[in-house]
């Protein structure tokens, strides 16, 4: 029998949605303006492209890529560009509103943007993502720009992709202008224009939330013990930044399996293999263990940093940790969270733990911009000053509205936002 009512939301309109009642949630705390709040709510503009690739053996295949624009208030639209088989509409949407937080939150002069290409980048050759990388950049066309709209890495793109990205935009530019076209896009190789720290920025940004969460306990790290999830950019740097500061990373999980050792995983060796394999399979076949076992382990501190919608209510009642620091955007559901906190487990959310990769893509852009190159110890300085200082910021907001940690990051960063939108007006 066929039903005349509309089919059920995709995982990726329950994300956006999820995304949406945040904001909402948030909105009443500050007292958002109601047509703020109705702007913020979507995106300014929504880009899709469909173009072709030579593929290796001859044929030609379509590939459908977005870009979501979703607010460019504070300045030019950011966010990375995500290279995955599920990439969806909504899932760009959600994650762009996302950024527009994050940056609010932080206070860089950036707006909120996310995009991607809906491709499985393991099963293409090294020649065909850079064809379908420079064929989605021309695509792309004007619609970004070092002053516009500027992509950086996210899940299944890299530093070497972001350098294909500037290459194909800055010989689309006038001759004489091909120089200031490089900061097109944030993430790039050290030798192409990046950042020193850039690549692990987003780790270590979420590292200075867990050691602020620890001074605030009055708790030492030396000792402590983690779960992983994902052991790509986020998860790799995150478990070793962790295990120099004492931490001993008990178990790592990624798209193809979970492993669990109660003596600590030699995070160098197992990031050595992820990136030589695509994955940690095949690292240890001595400690493999299933999903639920990874999520049921005893540890100090979970850190998510795969995908969204990874810890719903069966996960969080599993979970036996003191924090979840979310690498990943999103990969707290709203069930989740609840199931989290009433447990007493505590959370630091995706737009402040995640917040250092942003930030650093933005010491990057302002070097481009300036024809500088900072030491290492400049960027870790500034990136630590900013995470310090916005945890700060947040655990305070959240303790005098009596709210909870996420629903006070949105709320501040709606103050930044809001107060500019009041100020300016809307035009004409
Ligand atoms: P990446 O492609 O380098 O790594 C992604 C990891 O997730 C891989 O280990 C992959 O195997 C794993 N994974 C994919 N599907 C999975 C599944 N179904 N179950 C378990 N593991 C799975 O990507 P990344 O740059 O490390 O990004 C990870 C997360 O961090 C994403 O949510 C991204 O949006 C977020 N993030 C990244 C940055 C950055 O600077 N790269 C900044 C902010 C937020």
């Amino acid at each position: 029998m066929h039903s005349s009512s509309a089919p059920p939301p995709d995982e990726s309109t329950f994300f956006l949605q999820m995304i949406q009642s945040q904001l909402d949630r948030s909105a009443r705390i500050v007292e958002l303006p109601d047509h703020v709040r109705m702007i913020l709510s979507q995106p300014k503009n929504e880009l899709i492209v469909n173009f072709p690739v030579l593929m290796d053996d001859g044929s030609h295949r379509s590939f459908k890529g977005y870009r979501i624009q979703h607010n460019n208030l504070l300045g030019p639209y950011k966010g990375g560009l995500r290279f995955h088989p599920d990439t969806r509409l909504d899932e760009c949407k959600a994650l762009a509103m996302i950024m527009t937080f994050k940056c609010g939150l932080m206070d860089i002069p950036f707006g909120g943007g996310k995009g991607g290409v809906k491709c499985d980048p393991h099963a293409l050759s090294e020649a065909e993502l850079m064809r379908l990388t420079r064929r989605f950049t021309h695509a792309l066309g004007a619609n970004i720009g070092p002053e516009y709209d500027i992509p950086a890495p996210d899940v299944g793109s890299n530093a070497k992709m972001m350098v294909w990205i500037m290459d194909t935009y800055m010989n689309t530019a006038g001759y004489t202008e091909r120089n200031a076209q490089q900061r097109v896009v944030t993430g790039k190789t050290l030798e192409c224009g990046g950042s020193q720290g850039r690549e692990k920025a987003t780790a270590q940004g979420l590292v200075h939330c867990v050691t602020e969460w620890a001074r605030d306990k009055g708790i030492s790290l030396e000792g402590k013990t983690a779960i992983v999830q994902g052991y790509g950019n986020v998860g790799s740097h995150s478990a070793m930044i962790l295990a120099r500061l004492g931490v001993s990373i008990i178990g790592v999980g990624d798209h193809t399996g979970y492993m669990l050792n109660p003596e600590g995983f030699n995070t160098h060796r197992l990031a050595d293999h992820a990136r030589k394999h695509g994955s940690i399979e095949g690292y240890s076949k001595h400690h493999t263990a299933t999903r639920d076992e990874f999520f049921s382990q005893k540890a100090d501190f979970f850190i998510p940093a795969a995908l969204q919608n990874q810890i719903g209510a069966p996960e969080a009642k599993m979970l036996q940790v003191q924090l979840v620091a979310e690498g990943a955007n999103s990969p707290t559901m709203p069930e989740g969270e609840q199931t989290l906190l009433s447990r007493g487990i505590d959370v630091i959310p995706d737009v402040l733990a995640n917040a250092g990769g942003v930030t650093v893509s933005y010491y990057e852009w302002v070097q481009n911009r300036r024809s500088e190159k900072w030491h290492i110890d400049e960027v870790e300085e500034r990136l630590e000053r900013a995470m310090r200082h916005t945890y700060q910021k947040a655990t305070d907001f959240a303790d005098k509205q009596q709210c909870n940690m996420r629903t006070a990051c949105y709320a501040l960063a709606l103050e930044r936002l809001s107060h500019a939108y009041v100020e300016r007006g809307i035009f004409p």
